[in-house]
């Protein structure tokens, strides 16, 4: 062969790579509807300026119980004034403005809570899934959950919510070629649900790895759901860990694992490879875990988590509040409207909390810096957070639910 010959079928060879190299990633991301870093409905600050101020009336579908002890009720919604719902990222919530009866007096109370969405967005309804919430073990004298039992034992099919749109900063990343891990404790199964149909749906090359804990069978919600997506989907791999089997749960069967969600199992069952993981779970979860997964070398912004609550958060604030600034000596706090000025002493974990002590009425909702209901405006000084919240907060406020003051303040509450 001569040389000219040589050059011209080294030519051709890389010519061929490069055409099935291009062919192929093509074909990728025809399959996936979508480049790598592009989602149809998961991308863009657009989405948030699509949704509705304020609040919007829907009403009940249905209802429906998603675990055998019927602790977690599912509610479908759907807008009154039946225009088509603006499309939202899987993985975030609605805030929900309910007016609960007191048992004393024939006055409700508004009450503002969040409930993540627990599908795949769809043009025509929302569904939610809410866990009922019992008083605390050790004070069982105390009134259960307000809005959660309000939900289940008065919210029947037929009747009106008002709900805000869909928020928050905890929903699925578009990189298709990115396996994903999420792990869910409890009631944190509710954003898993929406992220990994959603990932089904729209990523076909994904690779989803579900981890799920929770006590036993009869508060394992979503089973059948999830145990007919796996058998369709080889690629979702469902790890369901149960704490507490009651006796005819069956391993291998019901749940693949004993005992609870940690890192060695993670790296027992997790193929090597960067992943990203998406954590919801009850406090004690977020606790070890996160610190646990960074220690395994996972790098920071391939950990995504959402709290539901203030006891959640405050593991997560501890986590991270090397990027705090030191606390302040006795300031003064100003509630302007209310007329009030006293002195913050470091004692309590947030403004809300400093305002309630006081008597100070301010509105909340959350206690997790989700909602919003809380913002307030700042006059003058300075709060700083020890997680960035997920709400969004207007320019020359603040959120009191997770604000602590960084200099003496004077607040328009
Ligand atoms: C972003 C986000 C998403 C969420 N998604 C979901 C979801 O998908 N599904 C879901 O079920 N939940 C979700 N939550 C949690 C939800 O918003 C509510 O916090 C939850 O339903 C409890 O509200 P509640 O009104 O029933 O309980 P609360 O009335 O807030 O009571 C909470 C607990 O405090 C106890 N308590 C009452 N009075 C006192 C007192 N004086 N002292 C001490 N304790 C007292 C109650 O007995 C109860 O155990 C989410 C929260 C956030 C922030």
């Amino acid at each position: 062969m001569t040389a000219p010959q040589l050059l011209f079928y080294i030519s051709a060879a890389l010519l061929l790579q490069i055409t099935i190299g291009i062919g192929l990633a093509a074909w990728r991301w025809q399959r996936s509807g979508t480049s790598p870093k592009t989602l149809p409905v998961n991308a863009g600050a657009s989405i948030q300026a699509l949704a509705w101020p304020g609040l919007r009336d829907f009403r009940v579908l249905r209802r429906q119980f998603e675990d055998a002890r019927q602790t977690q009720c599912s509610f479908t919604l759907a807008p009154v004034d039946g225009a088509a719902l603006p499309p939202f990222r899987a993985g975030q919530f609605l805030t929900l403005a309910l007016d609960i009866p007191q048992a004393s007096d024939a006055a409700s109370r508004l009450v503002t809570r969040c409930y993540s969405v627990s599908e795949a967005p769809r043009p025509d309804a929302y569904r939610i899934t809410v866990k009922r919430i019992p008083a605390p073990a050790n004070q069982p004298d105390l009134p259960p959950g307000l809005a959660s039992n309000h939900l289940h034992d008065r919210v029947q099919e037929g009747d009106l919510l008002r709900v805000r749109a869909p928020s928050g900063r905890f929903f699925i990343d578009g990189d298709a070629e990115l396996p994903a891990v999420f792990i869910a404790g409890g009631v944190g199964i509710t954003p898993m649900m929406s992220m990994l149909t959603w990932c089904l749906e729209q990523q076909p090359g994904r690779v989803l790895h579900l981890y799920y804990g929770l006590r036993h069978r009869g508060e394992h919600a979503f089973k059948t759901r999830l145990e007919v997506l796996a058998a369709e989907h080889s690629r979702l791999h469902l790890n369901v860990v149960y704490s507490q089997p009651c006796p005819g749960d069956v391993l291998g069967q019901d749940h693949q694992h004993t005992g609870h969600v940690d890192v060695a199992l993670l790296r027992q069952t997790l193929p090597h490879g960067r992943h990203a993981f998406y954590i919801c779970g009850p406090p004690p979860m977020m606790a070890s875990l996160i610190p646990a997964l960074l220690a395994w070398g996972i790098s920071p912004q391939d950990i995504h988590h959402e709290a539901f609550g203030p006891a959640s958060l405050a593991p997560m604030q501890a986590a991270c509040d090397d990027a705090a600034p030191p606390l302040l000596p006795a300031v003064d706090i100003q509630f302007r409207r209310s007329g009030r000025t006293l002195a913050w002493t470091g004692q309590d974990a947030s403004l809300l909390d400093f305002a309630e002590r006081h008597g100070v009425a301010v509105e909340s909702g959350c206690r997790s810096g989700s909602c919003g209901s809380c913002e307030t405006a700042i006059v003058s000084g300075t709060v700083r957070y020890a997680v960035k919240p997920d709400h969004d907060v207007a320019p020359g406020h603040c959120l009191l639910c997770v604000g602590m003051p960084a200099s003496a303040l004077v607040l328009d509450a």
